[in-house]
């Protein structure tokens, strides 16, 4: 595994491995990596023949009281992890080299934002689509992987690509889960033993939703009403927003009767947690993907 942090350089490595007839895969993160983007690798490396993963903590995507400063980073175990698990070339560009400037001129992802995360993370989804529009300039990926852990992102990433003409193709992977069902994020580092206990509310809180909609409920505020009494029962988590939107347009949903997305934040002391199901994708229950 290469590792470049040049952005000419990596579009020069790049562009070769495309001069050899080579689809190019990519895969964007913040680093501290785990089986979740592992898995993303994986899927990189089937639908493409030369994988690039990036690891940048963005600062753009962070609210001044938000963790920037402390977000985990573990650069030599993320070189290890990604050359084990297959990557061709590790791109961690510094600061620097990703802003040599303020950026003036940023992405915006407009009405996309004003529900879930957007709502309460003013500037966040303007900062993952300028980093996002970057990258994809500097890596020239054929095929970009994103996981479903951050729903809306994809989402909108994927409205990004089409509304401005990127030539490349996005993929969404299934949300990897611990044994006890949190989805998997570098985040939960930062959870005491008490709140990783508590932290599994979510996603049984998500099976409760899903639940009630396989029994036939397709009122949305019914359906999110069943997902809140789980949550309301953990009082070691503070509800910051629990939402069922179209999977499209990420605007509520009044009743689910094609497909929802259904999707919870929620606090653990200072860790803020999020996770969303699919309903009516004609999946019995959601796949649950174990690391
Ligand atoms: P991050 O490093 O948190 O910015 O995440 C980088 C990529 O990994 C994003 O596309 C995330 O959606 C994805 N990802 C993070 N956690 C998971 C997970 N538990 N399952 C699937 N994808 C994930």
């Amino acid at each position: 595994m290469i590792e470049l942090g040049d952005p000419r350089q990596m579009l020069e490595w790049s562009q070769a491995r495309r001069g050899e007839g080579k689809r190019v895969g990519f895969v964007a993160t913040m680093g501290y990596l785990h089986e979740g983007h592992l898995r993303l690798i994986d899927r990189a490396r089937e639908r493409s023949d030369a994988v690039v993963v990036s690891v940048f903590v963005n600062p753009l995507q962070f609210g001044p009281t938000e963790d920037f400063a402390r977000y985990p980073r573990d650069p030599d175990r993320d070189r290890l992890l990604a050359a084990r698990r297959g990557a061709d070339c590790l791109f961690v560009p510094d600061r620097a080299a990703m802003y040599p400037t303020e950026p003036l001129v940023r992405v915006e992802p407009g009405a996309l934002a004003t529900h879930l995360c957007g709502r309460v993370r003013p500037g966040h989804f303007a900062g993952v689509l300028t980093v996002v529009a970057k990258l994809f300039h500097m890596v020239e990926p054929d095929v970009a992987v994103f996981g479903r852990k951050d729903a809306q992102q994809a989402i909108i990433i994927q409205r990004m690509v089409t509304d401005l003409d990127f030539p490349v193709a996005i993929d969404v992977a299934p949300i990897v889960r611990e044994a006890d069902g949190l989805a998997m994020s570098s985040r939960n580092a930062y959870l005491s033993a008490e709140e990783r206990e508590a932290a599994p509310a979510l996603s049984r809180a998500l099976d409760a939703a899903h639940a009630a909609f396989d029994g036939g409920e397709r009122d949305a505020g019914r359906i999110v009403a069943a997902a809140r009494s789980v949550l309301d029962a953990e009082h070691r988590l503070r509800l910051e927003y629990l939402e069922a939107v179209d999977p499209e347009t990420l605007q509520p949903a009044a009743a689910v009767d094609a497909r929802a997305l259904v999707a919870v934040a929620a606090y653990g002391g200072e860790t803020r947690l999020i996770d969303n199901v699919i309903l009516g994708d004609g999946t019995a229950g959601d796949p649950r993907v174990r690391a």
